[in-house]
Protein backbone atom coordinates (compact mmCIF):
# COMPACT_ATOMS: atom_id res chain seq x y z
CA UNK A 1 0.00 0.00 0.00
CA UNK A 2 1.44 3.35 -0.87
CA UNK A 3 0.78 4.43 3.23
CA UNK A 4 2.85 1.61 4.05
CA UNK A 5 5.30 2.56 1.41
CA UNK A 6 5.36 6.55 2.95
CA UNK A 7 6.25 5.04 6.05
CA UNK A 8 9.01 3.03 4.80
CA UNK A 9 10.07 6.27 3.01
CA UNK A 10 10.24 8.12 6.09
CA UNK A 11 11.56 5.48 8.59
CA UNK A 12 14.38 5.03 5.89
CA UNK A 13 15.45 9.13 5.57
CA UNK A 14 19.25 8.94 6.23
CA UNK A 15 18.24 12.78 7.18
CA UNK A 16 16.20 11.76 9.91
CA UNK A 17 16.26 10.25 13.32
CA UNK A 18 13.75 8.31 15.30
CA UNK A 19 12.55 10.26 17.93
CA UNK A 20 12.67 8.72 22.29
CA UNK A 21 8.48 8.68 21.58
CA UNK A 22 9.05 6.82 17.92
CA UNK A 23 6.36 4.14 17.58
CA UNK A 24 6.23 1.94 14.53
CA UNK A 25 3.12 0.61 14.82
CA UNK A 26 1.30 4.16 15.18
CA UNK A 27 2.98 5.96 12.65
CA UNK A 28 2.05 3.76 9.95
CA UNK A 29 -1.76 3.48 10.89
CA UNK A 30 -1.56 7.06 11.08
CA UNK A 31 -0.19 7.37 7.87
CA UNK A 32 -3.12 4.80 6.84
CA UNK A 33 -5.49 7.19 8.11
CA UNK A 34 -4.19 9.90 6.43
CA UNK A 35 -4.08 8.20 2.79
CA UNK A 36 -7.47 7.41 3.70
CA UNK A 37 -8.39 11.11 4.15
CA UNK A 38 -6.88 11.83 0.56
CA UNK A 39 -8.71 9.31 -0.86
CA UNK A 40 -11.91 10.71 0.83
CA UNK A 41 -10.74 14.25 -0.89
CA UNK A 42 -10.48 12.82 -4.02
CA UNK A 43 -13.65 11.20 -3.99
CA UNK A 44 -11.47 7.98 -3.95
CA UNK A 45 -12.64 4.21 -2.63
CA UNK A 46 -9.24 3.34 -1.66
CA UNK A 47 -5.64 3.65 -1.86
CA UNK A 48 -5.79 0.78 -4.47
CA UNK A 49 -7.84 3.23 -6.71
CA UNK A 50 -5.40 5.85 -5.58
CA UNK A 51 -2.41 4.04 -6.81
CA UNK A 52 -3.94 3.31 -10.48
CA UNK A 53 -5.20 6.66 -10.36
CA UNK A 54 -1.57 7.72 -9.92
CA UNK A 55 -0.25 5.14 -12.38
CA UNK A 56 -2.50 6.63 -15.20
CA UNK A 57 -2.37 9.78 -14.41
CA UNK A 58 -0.79 12.53 -17.56
CA UNK A 59 1.94 14.69 -16.26
CA UNK A 60 -0.09 18.10 -17.41
CA UNK A 61 -3.11 16.80 -14.85
CA UNK A 62 -0.75 15.62 -12.12
CA UNK A 63 0.00 18.74 -10.55
CA UNK A 64 -3.69 18.75 -9.67
CA UNK A 65 -3.96 15.38 -7.60
CA UNK A 66 -0.26 15.47 -6.07
CA UNK A 67 -0.75 19.54 -4.81
CA UNK A 68 -3.96 17.77 -2.61
CA UNK A 69 -1.16 16.09 -0.29
CA UNK A 70 2.82 16.58 0.32
CA UNK A 71 2.57 13.17 0.40
CA UNK A 72 1.05 12.43 -3.19
CA UNK A 73 3.98 14.86 -4.42
CA UNK A 74 6.69 12.89 -2.69
CA UNK A 75 5.33 9.47 -3.62
CA UNK A 76 4.96 10.90 -7.58
CA UNK A 77 8.65 12.47 -7.80
CA UNK A 78 10.41 9.64 -5.57
CA UNK A 79 9.00 7.07 -8.01
CA UNK A 80 9.33 9.29 -11.30
CA UNK A 81 5.65 8.51 -12.21
CA UNK A 82 6.33 11.50 -15.21
CA UNK A 83 8.10 9.03 -16.74
CA UNK A 84 5.50 5.84 -16.07
CA UNK A 85 2.70 7.61 -18.65
CA UNK A 86 4.89 9.87 -20.82
CA UNK A 87 4.47 10.29 -24.70
CA UNK A 88 6.39 9.19 -27.13
CA UNK A 89 7.67 12.35 -27.98
CA UNK A 90 9.17 12.77 -24.11
CA UNK A 91 11.98 10.17 -25.31
CA UNK A 92 14.72 11.01 -27.38
CA UNK A 93 15.98 9.37 -29.87
CA UNK A 94 17.17 6.17 -27.87
CA UNK A 95 14.26 6.03 -26.24
CA UNK A 96 15.03 7.40 -22.68
CA UNK A 97 12.98 9.54 -21.25
CA UNK A 98 14.02 13.72 -21.35
CA UNK A 99 15.02 16.06 -18.67
CA UNK A 100 12.87 18.58 -20.49
CA UNK A 101 9.91 16.66 -20.54
CA UNK A 102 10.23 16.12 -16.53
CA UNK A 103 7.35 17.17 -14.23
CA UNK A 104 10.34 18.89 -11.81
CA UNK A 105 11.44 20.73 -15.15
CA UNK A 106 8.08 21.78 -16.35
CA UNK A 107 7.41 23.09 -13.33
CA UNK A 108 10.57 24.76 -12.19
CA UNK A 109 10.77 22.36 -9.25
CA UNK A 110 13.71 22.69 -6.29
CA UNK A 111 16.11 20.30 -7.07
CA UNK A 112 15.89 18.72 -4.02
CA UNK A 113 11.85 18.91 -3.71
CA UNK A 114 10.95 15.37 -2.07
CA UNK A 115 13.69 16.09 0.80
CA UNK A 116 12.76 19.01 1.44
CA UNK A 117 8.76 18.06 1.61
CA UNK A 118 9.72 15.11 3.95
CA UNK A 119 11.48 18.16 6.26
CA UNK A 120 8.57 20.00 6.07
CA UNK A 121 6.08 17.62 7.15
CA UNK A 122 8.27 16.69 9.59
CA UNK A 123 7.72 20.39 10.73
CA UNK A 124 4.27 20.84 10.35
CA UNK A 125 2.27 17.55 10.55
CA UNK A 126 2.08 16.46 14.56
CA UNK A 127 2.28 12.69 14.20
CA UNK A 128 5.71 12.86 12.14
CA UNK A 129 7.40 15.33 14.47
CA UNK A 130 6.22 12.85 17.50
CA UNK A 131 8.07 9.84 15.46
CA UNK A 132 11.04 11.51 13.83
CA UNK A 133 13.92 14.20 14.79
CA UNK A 134 15.97 16.08 11.75
CA UNK A 135 19.30 14.24 12.08
CA UNK A 136 21.58 15.62 9.12
CA UNK A 137 24.69 13.90 7.84
CA UNK A 138 27.41 14.65 5.75
CA UNK A 139 27.15 14.11 2.22
CA UNK A 140 29.01 10.70 1.05
CA UNK A 141 29.62 10.18 -2.84
CA UNK A 142 30.32 6.89 -4.74
CA UNK A 143 32.61 7.22 -8.17
CA UNK A 144 32.12 4.45 -10.95
CA UNK A 145 33.15 4.17 -14.56
CA UNK A 146 31.21 2.44 -17.64
CA UNK A 147 33.36 0.91 -19.45
CA UNK A 148 32.26 1.25 -23.54
CA UNK A 149 35.83 0.75 -25.10
CA UNK A 150 39.47 -0.27 -24.30
CA UNK A 151 40.26 -0.33 -27.84
CA UNK A 152 38.99 2.24 -29.27
CA UNK A 153 42.19 4.62 -29.34
CA UNK A 154 43.57 3.86 -32.16
CA UNK A 155 40.66 4.96 -34.60
CA UNK A 156 39.33 7.31 -32.68
CA UNK A 157 42.44 8.99 -31.48
CA UNK A 158 43.92 8.52 -35.04
CA UNK A 159 40.89 10.60 -36.15
CA UNK A 160 41.90 12.94 -33.75
CA UNK A 161 45.11 13.67 -34.46
CA UNK A 162 44.37 14.13 -38.01
CA UNK A 163 42.45 17.04 -37.62
CA UNK A 164 44.38 18.33 -35.17
CA UNK A 165 47.67 17.80 -37.64
CA UNK A 166 49.71 15.63 -35.09
CA UNK A 167 51.48 12.81 -36.44
CA UNK A 168 53.80 12.95 -33.26
CA UNK A 169 50.63 11.24 -31.76
CA UNK A 170 50.13 8.79 -34.62
CA UNK A 171 53.00 7.46 -34.28
CA UNK A 172 52.38 6.90 -30.37
CA UNK A 173 49.03 5.23 -31.45
CA UNK A 174 51.01 3.34 -33.71
CA UNK A 175 53.53 2.17 -30.91
CA UNK A 176 50.73 1.27 -28.26
CA UNK A 177 49.34 -1.37 -31.11
CA UNK A 178 52.87 -2.81 -31.95
CA UNK A 179 53.55 -2.78 -28.19
CA UNK A 180 49.64 -4.37 -27.68
CA UNK A 181 49.07 -1.31 -24.98
CA UNK A 182 46.03 0.42 -26.33
CA UNK A 183 45.70 3.83 -24.71
CA UNK A 184 42.13 2.72 -23.49
CA UNK A 185 42.70 0.00 -21.76
CA UNK A 186 43.46 1.93 -18.51
CA UNK A 187 41.74 0.58 -15.78
CA UNK A 188 44.94 0.21 -13.56
CA UNK A 189 45.60 3.70 -13.83
CA UNK A 190 42.23 4.73 -13.02
CA UNK A 191 42.46 2.36 -10.03
CA UNK A 192 46.08 4.18 -9.21
CA UNK A 193 45.24 7.24 -9.51
CA UNK A 194 41.88 6.62 -6.97
CA UNK A 195 43.77 4.49 -4.08
CA UNK A 196 46.50 7.92 -4.01
CA UNK A 197 43.34 8.99 -2.46
CA UNK A 198 42.13 5.49 -0.69
CA UNK A 199 38.57 5.94 -3.09
CA UNK A 200 37.45 2.61 -4.35
CA UNK A 201 35.33 2.69 -7.38
CA UNK A 202 32.94 0.30 -9.43
CA UNK A 203 33.61 -0.52 -13.01
CA UNK A 204 30.21 -1.38 -14.82
CA UNK A 205 31.17 -4.27 -17.76
CA UNK A 206 29.40 -4.50 -21.09
CA UNK A 207 29.26 -8.54 -21.83
CA UNK A 208 28.11 -8.25 -25.32
CA UNK A 209 30.66 -6.71 -28.09
CA UNK A 210 29.48 -4.82 -31.42
CA UNK A 211 27.70 -2.16 -33.44
CA UNK A 212 24.18 -2.06 -33.14
CA UNK A 213 23.50 0.69 -35.40
CA UNK A 214 24.75 3.89 -36.52
CA UNK A 215 23.88 5.55 -32.95
CA UNK A 216 24.74 2.64 -30.75
CA UNK A 217 27.25 0.12 -30.04
CA UNK A 218 28.13 -2.40 -27.35
CA UNK A 219 31.08 -2.88 -26.68
CA UNK A 220 34.65 -3.38 -28.33
CA UNK A 221 35.91 -6.27 -26.15
CA UNK A 222 35.19 -10.20 -25.42
CA UNK A 223 34.26 -10.15 -21.62
CA UNK A 224 35.46 -13.73 -21.37
CA UNK A 225 39.05 -13.46 -23.06
CA UNK A 226 41.61 -14.05 -20.59
CA UNK A 227 42.57 -10.56 -20.95
CA UNK A 228 39.79 -9.28 -19.71
CA UNK A 229 39.17 -11.77 -16.88
CA UNK A 230 42.67 -11.35 -15.34
CA UNK A 231 41.54 -7.55 -15.77
CA UNK A 232 38.16 -7.83 -13.83
CA UNK A 233 40.31 -9.97 -11.55
CA UNK A 234 42.69 -7.25 -10.44
CA UNK A 235 39.90 -4.82 -9.64
CA UNK A 236 38.62 -7.56 -6.82
CA UNK A 237 41.54 -7.97 -5.57
CA UNK A 238 42.54 -4.29 -4.99
CA UNK A 239 38.83 -3.46 -3.31
CA UNK A 240 37.64 -2.17 -6.14
CA UNK A 241 33.87 -3.56 -7.58
CA UNK A 242 32.74 -4.70 -10.92
CA UNK A 243 29.18 -4.57 -12.18
CA UNK A 244 27.58 -4.84 -14.92
CA UNK A 245 26.56 -2.81 -17.79
CA UNK A 246 23.32 -3.55 -19.05
CA UNK A 247 24.11 -4.03 -23.04
CA UNK A 248 21.45 -3.34 -25.86
CA UNK A 249 20.65 -6.98 -26.72
CA UNK A 250 17.93 -9.55 -26.23
CA UNK A 251 19.38 -10.79 -23.37
CA UNK A 252 17.40 -10.42 -19.91
CA UNK A 253 19.63 -9.14 -16.85
CA UNK A 254 19.91 -12.13 -15.62
CA UNK A 255 21.28 -13.97 -18.55
CA UNK A 256 23.92 -11.13 -19.05
CA UNK A 257 24.77 -10.82 -15.26
CA UNK A 258 25.61 -14.72 -15.58
CA UNK A 259 28.45 -14.09 -18.18
CA UNK A 260 30.31 -11.77 -15.85
CA UNK A 261 32.91 -14.08 -14.28
CA UNK A 262 31.00 -13.43 -10.55
CA UNK A 263 27.63 -12.25 -9.81
CA UNK A 264 27.58 -9.18 -9.86
CA UNK A 265 25.39 -6.73 -7.06
CA UNK A 266 24.81 -3.81 -8.86
CA UNK A 267 23.66 -2.52 -12.58
CA UNK A 268 23.94 0.32 -14.94
CA UNK A 269 22.34 0.39 -18.36
CA UNK A 270 24.33 1.22 -20.94
CA UNK A 271 23.64 5.00 -22.40
CA UNK A 272 21.10 5.36 -19.20
CA UNK A 273 18.88 3.11 -21.41
CA UNK A 274 15.65 1.92 -19.50
CA UNK A 275 11.84 2.77 -19.24
CA UNK A 276 10.16 2.45 -15.96
CA UNK A 277 8.69 0.57 -14.40
CA UNK A 278 9.64 -1.71 -16.43
CA UNK A 279 13.39 -1.71 -15.86
CA UNK A 280 12.28 -1.60 -12.13
CA UNK A 281 10.57 -4.88 -12.46
CA UNK A 282 13.55 -7.31 -13.94
CA UNK A 283 15.96 -5.41 -11.61
CA UNK A 284 13.86 -7.15 -9.31
CA UNK A 285 13.40 -10.74 -10.61
CA UNK A 286 16.81 -10.50 -11.65
CA UNK A 287 18.13 -10.28 -8.17
CA UNK A 288 20.24 -7.33 -8.41
CA UNK A 289 20.60 -5.62 -5.19
CA UNK A 290 21.70 -2.39 -6.49
CA UNK A 291 21.03 -0.04 -9.52
CA UNK A 292 22.85 2.96 -10.39
CA UNK A 293 21.08 4.33 -13.54
CA UNK A 294 18.79 6.66 -12.59
CA UNK A 295 20.06 9.74 -14.05
CA UNK A 296 19.37 12.07 -17.20
CA UNK A 297 22.11 11.80 -20.24
CA UNK A 298 21.64 15.76 -21.05
CA UNK A 299 21.09 17.30 -17.04
CA UNK A 300 23.04 16.50 -13.97
CA UNK A 301 21.37 16.64 -10.45
CA UNK A 302 18.60 14.43 -9.28
CA UNK A 303 16.26 12.77 -11.43
CA UNK A 304 13.70 11.81 -9.25
CA UNK A 305 14.01 15.39 -7.11
CA UNK A 306 15.98 13.16 -4.19
CA UNK A 307 19.25 13.18 -2.86
CA UNK A 308 19.41 10.01 -1.39
CA UNK A 309 19.22 6.26 -2.64
CA UNK A 310 15.98 4.54 -2.23
CA UNK A 311 14.24 1.39 -2.67
CA UNK A 312 10.98 2.15 -5.43
CA UNK A 313 7.50 1.11 -5.05
CA UNK A 314 6.33 -1.82 -6.59
CA UNK A 315 3.30 -1.67 -8.27
CA UNK A 316 2.70 -5.42 -8.52
CA UNK A 317 2.62 -6.17 -4.84
CA UNK A 318 2.03 -3.04 -3.63
CA UNK A 319 5.42 -2.67 -1.75
CA UNK A 320 8.88 -1.48 -1.59
CA UNK A 321 10.83 -3.22 -4.12
CA UNK A 322 13.55 -5.16 -3.25
CA UNK A 323 16.79 -3.70 -4.63
CA UNK A 324 18.19 0.13 -3.84
CA UNK A 325 17.99 2.70 -6.40
CA UNK A 326 20.88 4.49 -5.99
CA UNK A 327 20.67 7.85 -8.97
CA UNK A 328 23.50 9.24 -10.85
CA UNK A 329 23.81 12.62 -10.06
CA UNK A 330 27.18 13.62 -12.00
CA UNK A 331 28.49 12.40 -15.44
CA UNK A 332 31.48 13.42 -17.89
CA UNK A 333 29.45 12.96 -20.91
CA UNK A 334 26.60 15.36 -19.57
CA UNK A 335 29.16 18.39 -19.64
CA UNK A 336 30.85 17.39 -22.34
CA UNK A 337 28.66 16.48 -25.15
CA UNK A 338 25.33 17.67 -23.77
CA UNK A 339 25.96 20.91 -22.25
CA UNK A 340 29.29 21.33 -24.27
CA UNK A 341 31.27 23.00 -20.85
CA UNK A 342 34.65 23.71 -22.10
CA UNK A 343 36.73 20.76 -20.63
CA UNK A 344 38.48 23.41 -17.98
CA UNK A 345 35.11 24.31 -16.38
CA UNK A 346 33.97 20.42 -15.49
CA UNK A 347 35.65 20.10 -12.07
CA UNK A 348 34.00 23.30 -10.91
CA UNK A 349 30.74 22.63 -12.34
CA UNK A 350 31.07 19.24 -10.67
CA UNK A 351 32.73 20.91 -7.01
CA UNK A 352 30.14 23.70 -6.98
CA UNK A 353 27.18 21.06 -7.41
CA UNK A 354 28.77 19.58 -4.33
CA UNK A 355 29.02 22.86 -2.46
CA UNK A 356 25.66 23.08 -2.81
CA UNK A 357 24.55 19.73 -1.67
CA UNK A 358 26.91 19.09 1.21
CA UNK A 359 24.58 17.90 3.76
CA UNK A 360 21.98 14.53 3.11
CA UNK A 361 23.30 13.21 0.08
CA UNK A 362 24.73 10.36 -1.49
CA UNK A 363 26.22 12.36 -5.07
CA UNK A 364 27.39 9.19 -7.39
CA UNK A 365 29.50 10.67 -9.90
CA UNK A 366 30.56 8.71 -13.35
CA UNK A 367 34.00 9.28 -15.39
CA UNK A 368 34.12 6.86 -17.99
CA UNK A 369 37.90 4.91 -18.55
CA UNK A 370 37.92 7.27 -22.18
CA UNK A 371 37.45 10.64 -20.02
CA UNK A 372 41.12 9.15 -18.54
CA UNK A 373 42.72 9.83 -21.48
CA UNK A 374 44.92 11.88 -23.73
CA UNK A 375 43.60 12.92 -27.18
CA UNK A 376 40.32 13.54 -28.24
CA UNK A 377 39.18 13.40 -24.26
CA UNK A 378 42.27 15.52 -23.80
CA UNK A 379 41.75 17.50 -20.14
CA UNK A 380 39.02 15.36 -18.80
CA UNK A 381 41.66 13.71 -16.42
CA UNK A 382 42.66 16.60 -15.05
CA UNK A 383 39.81 17.87 -14.14
CA UNK A 384 38.78 14.56 -12.31
CA UNK A 385 41.79 14.76 -10.36
CA UNK A 386 40.96 17.98 -9.21
CA UNK A 387 37.75 16.51 -8.16
CA UNK A 388 39.32 13.92 -6.08
CA UNK A 389 41.33 16.53 -4.31
CA UNK A 390 38.20 18.88 -3.30
CA UNK A 391 36.81 15.35 -2.21
CA UNK A 392 39.64 13.97 -0.29
CA UNK A 393 40.18 17.74 1.07
CA UNK A 394 36.28 18.01 2.44
CA UNK A 395 36.99 14.62 4.07
CA UNK A 396 33.67 13.42 2.39
CA UNK A 397 32.89 9.55 2.75
CA UNK A 398 33.77 7.69 -0.31
CA UNK A 399 31.16 4.55 -0.75
CA UNK A 400 30.70 1.54 -3.03
CA UNK A 401 28.31 -0.21 -3.85
CA UNK A 402 28.73 -2.60 -0.66
CA UNK A 403 29.46 0.27 1.52
CA UNK A 404 26.25 2.07 0.20
CA UNK A 405 23.80 -1.52 0.31
CA UNK A 406 24.92 -1.56 4.31
CA UNK A 407 24.14 1.91 4.68
CA UNK A 408 21.03 2.98 2.91
CA UNK A 409 19.57 -0.32 2.46
CA UNK A 410 15.72 -0.46 3.44
CA UNK A 411 14.86 -1.86 6.36
CA UNK A 412 11.42 -3.03 6.72
CA UNK A 413 10.53 -2.17 10.67
ZN1 LIG B 1 27.72 2.71 -21.57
Amino acid sequence: MISDYLYLVYANCKALGRSANFNAELCRSNFRDTLQEICSELNLSSEIELQSTLLQLKQNRAGLIIKTHPFLEIFYLLNTLDEVNADASDFDELGRFKYSASFQKQNNLAPNRVLHLILETCNKIPFLRTNFDYSPSPTRFFLSHDIDSLYGSTVQDGLWAIKHMRPDVLLTLFANLITQKPHWFNIDLIMDIESEYDFRSTFYWLVNKGRINSRQTNSDYSISSPKLKACLKRVTDRGFENGLHKSISNQNLEEEAALLPSKPIGNRFHYLKFTLPGAYQSLEASGFKLDASLGFAEQFGFRNAYSLPFSPYNFDTRTAHGFLEVPLTLMDGTFQRYLKLPVEKTADQVIAFFENNKQNALLSVLWHNTFFTSYKYKGYLQEYKKILAYLHASKLVCMNQNDILNYYSWTQE
